[in-house]
């Protein structure tokens, strides 16, 4: 695909996905005004449309029902780019490849709840002023968000969590993190992230999109045989906030778990620099930083690392690499992915086989 016109079908597939949160957003009100980025988006696509000579789908009511459907059946041509099968919208939110592909190509406030990213600009201006204190806080921070024993907790454990803060903050910032779960009964604790499973015609599912399904063909549970949480009964309970659960829990498990795996041979630093990295390594005569990226297609990581700036982009030529964690990989991921990128120069390896190139000093 030409580059040009990648451009323009990713952008096209943005539009799209920012007008249908917008429209969203419109139906809850009381009183509906119809977004402007709703209208911005028809235009844009019937201006492909009729570029492609394709009958354009004119008016909101044809456009959303378009949005339920494969993006294969009204945009064909970014095969290559979003998966053909899968719709744009699904269970009253972006569907799984939309949530991804928003990832790789939106940014962070479009996507993430603003708690942590809120956290990441405080840290990093008082780590200038101040030093590793706030690098420290930081880590203790991101650490309770991404660990499945703390995804679901009681009022107890979450004042245990806050008090750990010195600073005002924080505390409150990580209050904001989670939101009262009084239905906790009547669910089940996920066996991969700990969050909350619902039940969902006859099955059980985890968040909105389902995330954690995907990955039990790589592990030895079922969402299906999932236990029930075990507070006593009149236990406050809270929960991560979903855009928490679905944005920073569940890469973090990886995160944790290669860092983790790393530490028991090398010193090891989590999200070095207040989060510029995920995992920094203490080598002999380098810190060697790695970026662990948890997309499950490589599509979506091609798109991704096409858009870091030039000076990023040497980073990871040198001094750092992405790993894609083994339950995220497949067959084909690390070639396909090359073939997109391989102009770029960076490196990108599956876990398993960064550990062995670590080993043998082949990185730098
Ligand atoms: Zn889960």
């Amino acid at each position: 695909m030409e580059i040009y016109e990648q451009d323009h079908l990713q952008e096209l597939i943005y539009t799209q996905l920012l007008a249908l949160k917008k429209f969203q957003i419109a139906l809850q009100k009381d009183e509906f005004i119809m977004p402007d980025e709703v209208m911005h988006a028809q235009r844009q696509l019937a201006r492909h449309a009729l570029m492609m000579e394709r009958e354009p789908l004119v008016g909101t009511s044809v456009w959303a029902a378009a949005m339920l459907q494969p993006v294969e059946k009204w945009l064909p041509e970014a095969e290559a780019l979003f998966d053909p099968a899968a719709p744009l919208w699904e269970n009253n939110g972006w569907s799984r490849e939309a949530e991804e592909f928003m990832q790789a190509f939106g940014n962070p406030e479009e996507y993430q709840e603003q708690t942590v990213a809120k956290v990441v600009t405080y840290c990093r201006e008082f780590q200038e002023l101040e030093g590793d204190r706030f690098q420290e806080a930081y880590v203790r921070f991101r650490s309770f968000l991404s660990d499945p024993n703390r995804a679901v907790i009681s009022e107890d454990e979450l004042n245990k969590m806050a008090k750990s803060f010195s600073d005002e903050f924080l505390k409150q910032q990580l209050r904001a993190c989670y939101e009262p779960f009084p239905d906790w009964k009547e669910a089940r604790k996920c066996p991969y992230c700990g969050w909350s499973l619902h039940h969902q015609n006859g099955l059980w599912r985890c968040g909105q999109t389902n995330i954690c399904f995907q990955l039990e063909k790589r592990f030895s549970w079922s969402l299906q045989a999932a236990s029930p949480f075990d507070f006593s009964d009149d236990t406050h309970v809270y929960r991560l906030r979903p855009g928490i659960q679905r944005y920073t829990l569940i890469p973090g498990i990886p995160e944790h778990r290669i860092a983790a795996t790393l530490a028991s041979t090398y010193p090891v630093e989590l999200y070095p620099k207040v989060d510029r990295f995920d995992i920094g390594i203490h080598l002999a005569n380098q810190v060697y930083y790695v970026d662990v990226k948890c997309f499950r297609r490589s599509t979506h990581l091609a798109t991704y690392i096409e858009q870091l700036e030039e000076e990023e982009l040497e980073t990871f030529r040198t001094d750092a690499c992405f790993v894609i964690p083994d339950e995220y990989t497949y067959e084909g991921y690390i070639q396909h992915l090359q073939s997109r990128i391989k102009g770029l120069g960076v490196k990108v390896y599956r876990e398993r086989d960064f550990y062995r190139h670590l080993k043998r000093g082949e990185l730098l």
